[in-house]
């Protein structure tokens, strides 16, 4: 999937949507995202031009990786969920229900989250 450069996070990573910023470096970004689903719900993107994890997984630097993972737990640490505890979560095209097709790990805790997904019926 080739990566849409009017996707809603390249727009605000080039400033042309606001966001309320958690952390941001050369790098990486998080902000808390609009619709939360839990008390706590930050999102946590690279500013390369990454669709998900899988091209992000395949083609990013493994340094680059390296830093993206240590800074989702450092976010989530500062923003209290480390002890806790908290989900992170990256969906992936379309049975992942992925609807921004910039790669992004959701952090979300604040509280009990329940089942990771819904249960399916058999
Ligand atoms: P996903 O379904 O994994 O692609 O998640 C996309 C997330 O982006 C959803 O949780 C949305 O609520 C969130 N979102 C969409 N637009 C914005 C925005 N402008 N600022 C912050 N979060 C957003």
């Amino acid at each position: 999937m080739a990566y849409d450069l009017d996707n809603t996070f390249a727009k605000i990573l080039r400033g042309e949507i606001p966001n309320d910023t958690v952390y941001e470096d050369d790098e990486i970004l998080a902000f808390r995202d609009i619709n939360p689903q839990a008390p706590v719900h930050v999102l946590v993107i690279p500013k390369g031009a990454y669709v998900s994890i899988d091209d992000f997984g395949r083609d990013a630097a493994p340094e680059v990786i390296g830093r993206f993972f240590a800074r989702v737990r450092a976010i989530a640490d500062e923003l209290g969920l480390a002890r806790p505890g908290y989900r992170a979560i990256a969906n992936i095209g379309g049975d992942g229900g992925q609807e921004v097709p910039h790669f992004h790990v959701h952090i979300l805790g604040g509280g009990p989250l329940g089942r990771m997904v819904a249960k399916q019926s058999s």
